[in-house]
């Protein structure tokens, strides 16, 4: 079934683009073509290598409207950006996401966007998916860390697999390429894990499996989660046949085919420096601000440009001083247990 998302998504322009440009390039000659947005750092669930449970979010009067931020995403994808994804903390929380997705999907008919997209936990899929799929949407990726009821619980704190499960349903049903998300949580996941891939390929998703990443105070020990996928990966092999494929995404992911069930996994291993070199992509929060690389402090206060100009050529320019200062790589280290690697939680910028 493939609706005419063009029809229900079409929108009155409200800024005339400016002329197509190539893609930014940062110091190192990488093209910039890849947005991850954080639409909002709040969160239904309190996962447990994520968030701690009583978190301080950021403050809601700092928090850009849904029409600034899609002033935002407009001047990026006039700077070449050619794919947007939206996450958070849980990007279909926020109040409004339909009509600002709806609003985006101008940029699909355009031709500007190649794709927009959606990292989400999937607990308000059943609502939304076919929304989604109408404006425009055509893979989502979904985090699912198990499938054990208890275990559910006990990893997002406050969360409910089965309105997940649900959700995951509606979303395949609606027509949505899905692309499961499982983070390698140490004496937590690890033996369920050949058991979550079954499930995932027999169904006809996409699954990757993550490393965890020192983002964040939590409330326990990153150290006693962090499970390295090298381990993960030999129990597999011992397993299954897992053959290699060239699906870089300018992502830390890399793919494997798994000849017994046909499908794909992924293996996201940020502690590895082999991806940074091919690093597409930039992180913009909800507040505005610009961070050149997840591993790194360093951000640009976009929101302060966004409030004291309508000019977009200004805000434009602002964007080209930040992606100058890209670095090279990250600096994650998992050995000091001690404190994260950057301050902020990965729901703020959204992973
Ligand atoms: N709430 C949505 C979700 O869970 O999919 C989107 C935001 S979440 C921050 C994006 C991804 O980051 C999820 O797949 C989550 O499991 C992963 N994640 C969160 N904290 C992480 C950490 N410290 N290390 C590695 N992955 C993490
Ligand atoms: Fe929320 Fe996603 Fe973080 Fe879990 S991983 S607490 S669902 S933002």
């Amino acid at each position: 079934m493939d609706m005419p998302f063009s029809d229900k998504a079409a929108k009155p322009q409200t800024r005339s683009p400016s002329a197509r440009r190539e893609p930014m390039s940062d110091p190192f000659g990488r093209a910039i073509t890849y947005l991850r947005l954080s639409v909002t750092d709040r969160c239904d669930f309190r996962c447990v290598y994520c968030m701690s449970e009583n978190m301080t979010f950021l403050p809601k009067r700092d928090v850009l409207t849904l029409e600034e931020l899609d002033r935002l995403c407009s001047v990026f994808i006039n700077k070449g950006v050619r794919k947007l994804r939206l996450t958070g903390g849980e990007p279909l929380v926020r109040r409004g996401m339909m009509a600002f997705i709806e609003g985006l999907s101008r940029h699909l008919q355009s031709g500007d966007l190649e794709e927009l997209t959606l990292t989400t936990n999937g607990s308000q899929l059943s609502r939304f998916a076919q929304d989604l799929y109408n404006f425009g949407m055509r893979r989502i990726n979904i985090s699912l860390d198990t499938l054990d009821p208890d275990k559910f619980k006990s990893i997002t704190r406050w969360g409910e697999i089965d309105k997940v499960l649900q959700g995951i349903a509606a979303a395949k049903a609606a027509g949505l390429q899905i692309k499961i998300n499982t983070v390698a949580v140490k004496d937590f996941n690890e033996s369920e894990i050949p058991r979550l891939i079954e499930w995932a390929h027999d169904q006809g998703f996409d699954i990757s499996l993550i490393e965890t990443m020192p983002l964040g105070e939590i409330d326990g020990d990153r150290t006693a989660q962090y499970l390295p996928l090298s381990r993960v990966r030999e129990t597999l092999e011992a397993k299954w046949q897992l053959e290699e494929i060239d699906d870089r995404t300018g992502g830390p992911a890399r793919y494997v085919r798994v000849q017994e069930t046909g499908g794909r996994l992924g293996f996201i291993t940020p502690h590895t420096h082999n991806f940074c070199e091919s690093c597409n992509r930039v992180r913009l929060t909800a507040t505005g601000q610009l961070y050149m690389c997840l591993g790194q402090e360093d951000k640009a206060d976009l929101r302060a440009v966004v409030h004291s100009t309508d000019d977009d050529e200004v805000l434009a320019k602002a964007v080209d001083a930040a992606i100058l200062r890209k670095p090279k790589g990250h600096d994650f280290d998992m050995s000091r247990a001690d404190r994260p690697a950057v301050r902020r939680h990965m729901s703020t910028t959204g992973g």
